[in-house]
């Protein structure tokens, strides 16, 4: 299975966070066959707090959807996540943003993200690594729905120079 995922965080060290993330995503989950520039991002809703660093990855995975859920929420775990108010501010947070051509409304796993189609931060790292993937339930490229978003959208994401290196 093809799975595209949105990692971001927050709190903490977030490069070394995410530096971490991807390497326990590989011992648990598969092959990672992309990875995208960082990105440094206003934060969504409207609650006050720190920007957020986002990047986007591809993964080869022989896990189902659900499983490669569960193994995500394992990992944010393992960095102390604390959930406490919806988007909030988080050390790690990690998002199936699209797996194959799976669509599906069920709310512990909605697939493709129900919002991904709306957040610049999700789609332009997205951009980078995978531009012609394709939203099942929309039928619109990651490009695409990038480019619906409009200018404004662009301006509350920053291309950093120094991604996250393996
Ligand atoms: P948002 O979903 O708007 O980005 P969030 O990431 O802050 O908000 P969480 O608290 O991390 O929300 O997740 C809430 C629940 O969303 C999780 O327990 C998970 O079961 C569910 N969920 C549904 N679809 C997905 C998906 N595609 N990727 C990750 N989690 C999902
Ligand atoms: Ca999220
Ligand atoms: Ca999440």
């Amino acid at each position: 299975m093809q799975a595209y995922i949105s990692a971001g965080s927050n709190q903490g060290d977030s490069r070394k966070i995410l530096h971490a993330a991807l390497q326990e995503v590989r011992a648990g989950a598969g092959r990672i066959t992309a990875i995208s520039p960082l990105y440094r991002t206003k934060p969504w809703g409207s609650i006050e707090q720190p920007d957020f660093f986002n990047l986007a990855f591809a993964l080869n995975t022989k896990l189902t959807a659900l499983e490669l859920l569960t193994c995500l929420q394992q990992i944010e775990q393992d960095f102390k996540r604390v959930r406490t108010v919806r988007w909030g501010p988080r050390t790690l947070d990690l998002d199936i943003i699209s797996c194959d051509d799976i669509v599906s409304s069920d709310p512990r796993l909605t697939l493709p993200h129900p919002r991904a189609q709306e957040r610049a931060f999700v789609l332009a790292p997205l951009c980078d690594i995978a531009p012609d993937m394709i939203f099942p339930d929309s039928g619109l490229t990651a490009a695409a729905a990038l480019a619906a978003l409009g200018e404004a959208a662009l301006k509350e994401v920053v291309k950093l120079d120094a991604g996250i290196n393996d």
